[in-house]
């Protein structure tokens, strides 16, 4: 630094803090104003099932339109988010416009879908979770059937009583609940026995290397024949090629979700899609 450049940047140069934690500290500063800003926006991946073609569902994933031109992606900022609580919030916000947008799909005429939401554990543990999730399907009309909850098997091992608890409550009220990512996290048979969910969505790593990985085809056969023996329905994620379609159809897999049938699309993106997806139906 000269001296030219004058008194007021010195306050960036605090010896005491280093870049990283100054990045840090100006992302969590600029999270909570994008959040305030209405920066956060949702794109929708669209689901089929597997023995119909038929649209299913929608998985909302979260967005930052930092400026006009960057997309941020949520691995960059969702890690902070659920360090600094500030994920509640924004979850809470996903959840809101998520089922105010499948409720105005289905007033739009669209086939009834369910809209999946990934929750954090920090929403999972904040308590107040039920009461949110009932106050918002109120609010905006949607039939509890048409939201899907996501959990990951690490959430759902964190504290086992409550994940029972909680997932209880919110099947009774009829919204459905599948695990995200399984097979990465470390559920064992017996308490995925215990939990009250209705889907296990297969993780992309499976999917990705069917072939080059000649494990990754008994596993993701297995992880069907498991889910469908206890009564739950199968969805693969990472679906990006007809070859790998063509196989989880073979195994019975339920759902499918990937770059092969749609990328995440925007929100009037995935209108279209919805009101087009009978022509992937013709091609099943
Ligand atoms: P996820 O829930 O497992 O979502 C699937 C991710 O895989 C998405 O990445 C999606 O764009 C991507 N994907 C889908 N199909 C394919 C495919 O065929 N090939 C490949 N290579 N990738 C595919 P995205 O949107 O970047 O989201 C990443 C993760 O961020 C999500 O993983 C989820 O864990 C988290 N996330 C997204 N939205 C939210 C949110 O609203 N709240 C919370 N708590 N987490 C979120
Ligand atoms: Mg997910
Ligand atoms: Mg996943
Ligand atoms: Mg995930």
């Amino acid at each position: 630094r000269t001296k030219q450049q004058g008194k007021n940047n010195y306050q960036l140069y605090a010896p005491s803090m280093n870049t990283k934690a100054l990045e840090r500290l100006t992302l969590e500063n600029n999270l909570y104003k994008a959040l305030k800003r209405g920066e956060f926006l949702l794109h929708y991946q669209p689901q089929i099932d597997l023995n119909t073609g038929q649209i299913v569902g929608m998985e909302a994933l979260i967005r930052w339109q930092r400026d006009e031109v960057e997309l941020i992606s949520p691995a960059q900022f969702i890690p902070l988010a659920e360090e600094t609580g500030l994920i509640v919030a924004i979850g809470e916000w996903v959840l809101q416009t998520a089922c105010t947008q499948n409720r105005a799909w289905q007033l739009a005429g669209l086939p009834p879908l369910r809209v999946a939401i990934n929750l954090s554990a920090c929403q999972f543990q904040q308590g107040n979770l039920v009461q949110i999730v009932r106050q918002i399907l109120q609010q905006t009309g949607l039939d509890p059937q048409y939201l899907e909850l996501e959990i990951t098997e690490s959430i759902a091992m964190q504290d086992i009583n409550l994940t029972i608890t909680v997932l209880k409550e919110l099947k009774a009220m009829g919204i459905y609940i599948s695990i995200d990512d399984f097979g990465t996290g470390y559920s064992s048979l017996s308490t995925l026995r215990d939990f009250p969910v209705d889907a296990l969505k297969i993780d992309q790593s499976f999917i990705r290397e069917l072939w080059t990985h000649s494990s990754n085809k008994a596993i993701v056969k297995s992880v069907i024949a498991l889910g469908h023996g206890l009564g739950l329905k199968l969805i693969a994620e990472g679906v990006e090629t007809t070859e790998q379609l063509q196989f989880l159809r073979s195994l019975g897999c339920d759902v499918a979700q990937g770059y092969f049938i749609s990328r995440p699309l925007s929100t009037e993106a995935a209108t279209q899609f919805g009101f087009v997806s009978q022509i992937f139906e013709q091609r099943f």
